[in-house]
């Protein structure tokens, strides 16, 4: 098998019995367990609204939907993202007929102020944020900034489940936050995702659009008394986009080890930074931000040859990854390309090294040892 870069690690009787409860009362759908999995991610967060989604792709859409809508937004307005990401990222903006506008991004691999102040134009209506890997690089300063052009705030917070920043779970000051709880994810379900927005008016607007536009879900309808369970209204041309409580049950067993499991993925990250710090000339772990407690949903290196390193390891069996290709390399965002050095050289010199919980202070030394070996 090798040392592979994820291996989502699940609770596999607590799973069966919380998917059992749904069995057993014939309740597996929108409702029920999705309810319990927003209660406690409200709770976990401090978030004032939560609604569980079927993936953090569709989250993204429904922030930019809502947003748009709401604040009158017009087709080909711009919102500041980053090239170093997942395509979901990016798309979210683009199924709405924005515009994105890339920053450049820093030495967390997350988007540098200094440049998105500098791509802001009288069209720019949202900035969106990465927490990449984990990790919240100068997140605050884009609040700031935020703050400072009246601009929206959106953080994609995929790879940020359990983050802290000086003890506290950040997203209070955006406008909305987007979890993922994808497959492979550091808080592994099988896809579905979670949808935080600041305001209550737009959290109540995002539960109709997630479920066809209708104004009273099924469970609400299956508990009201009298014969007007059926009668609905339909307020928009929504999407099939909510979750279920087979997966929320998987969501609601993560969740309690969340913590738990982030601490491991740290100690795994510290083992890692002590095997390398005596090579920093050639191998550059990715910082986290000062004051951040990280998921370390990734652990990344800066190397020179990365594509040469990556495939020497994967002769030892040893299966990194890359997070990720500069998006404007991408057809549909090369009208972008060039305007991104710092993320287009990092793009080519980054690697994320194996990071699992079923990882070992061997396997981390097996690979450390195999990388220090190639790069010497
Ligand atoms: C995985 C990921 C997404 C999409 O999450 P899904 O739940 O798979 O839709 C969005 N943004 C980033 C940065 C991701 O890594």
């Amino acid at each position: 098998m090798g040392i592979q870069l994820f291996k989502p690690t699940f609770r596999v009787d607590e799973c069966l019995n919380e998917i059992r409860e749904c069995l057993e009362l014939g309740w597996t759908g929108l409702g029920f367990k999705t309810v319990e999995m927003e209660e406690k991610w409200k709770q976990y967060t401090g978030a004032g609204n939560a609604h569980f989604l079927n993936s953090a792709t569709v989250g993204l859409h429904l922030a930019f939907k809502i947003l748009k809508q709401e604040c009158a937004w017009q087709d080909g307005d711009e919102v500041i993202s980053t090239p170093i990401t997942f395509v979901s990222t990016n798309h979210a903006v683009m199924y709405e007929n924005l515009k994105v506008k890339f920053a450049d991004v820093d030495q967390y691999l997350c988007l540098d102020p200094e440049d998105v102040e500098k791509k802001i134009t009288d069209k720019t209506r949202a900035v969106l944020f990465v927490g990449l890997g984990g990790n919240t690089g100068q997140y605050y300063k884009i609040v700031d900034l935020c703050k400072k052009y009246n601009l929206k705030l959106i953080l994609d917070a995929a790879h940020m489940s359990g983050s802290r920043v000086n003890g506290e779970i950040p997203g209070k000051d955006a406008d909305v936050v987007v979890y993922s709880f994808q497959a492979v994810k550091n808080l592994p379900t099988a896809d579905s995702g979670m949808i935080c927005f600041k305001e209550k008016a737009y959290d109540e607007i995002c539960r109709k659009l997630a479920w066809l536009g209708i104004n009273k879900d099924t469970f609400a309808r299956s508990r009201d008394k009298g014969a007007y369970k059926w009668k609905y209204d339909v307020e928009y041309i929504g999407y099939k986009y909510h979750g279920n409580s087979v997966i929320a049950s998987m969501g609601l067993v993560q969740l309690k080890y969340l913590d738990m499991d982030n601490s491991y993925r740290r100690q795994l990250s510290a083992w890692y930074n002590e095997s390398f710090k005596d090579y920093s000339d050639k191998i550059k772990p990715v910082p986290v931000a000062e004051n951040c407690e990280s998921s370390r949903h990734l652990y990344i290196i800066e190397v020179e040859n990365r594509d040469e390193l990556l495939l020497a390891l994967n002769e030892c069996e040893i299966y990194p990854g890359v997070h990720y290709r500069d998006n404007t390399e991408y057809d549909m965002y090369a009208y972008a390309k060039g305007t991104c050095p710092n993320a287009h050289r990092l793009s080519e010199r980054v690697l994320s090294l194996p990071l699992h919980l079923q990882m070992t202070k061997d396997d981390v030394d097996f690979v450390a040892g195999n990388v220090i070996k190639y790069v010497r």
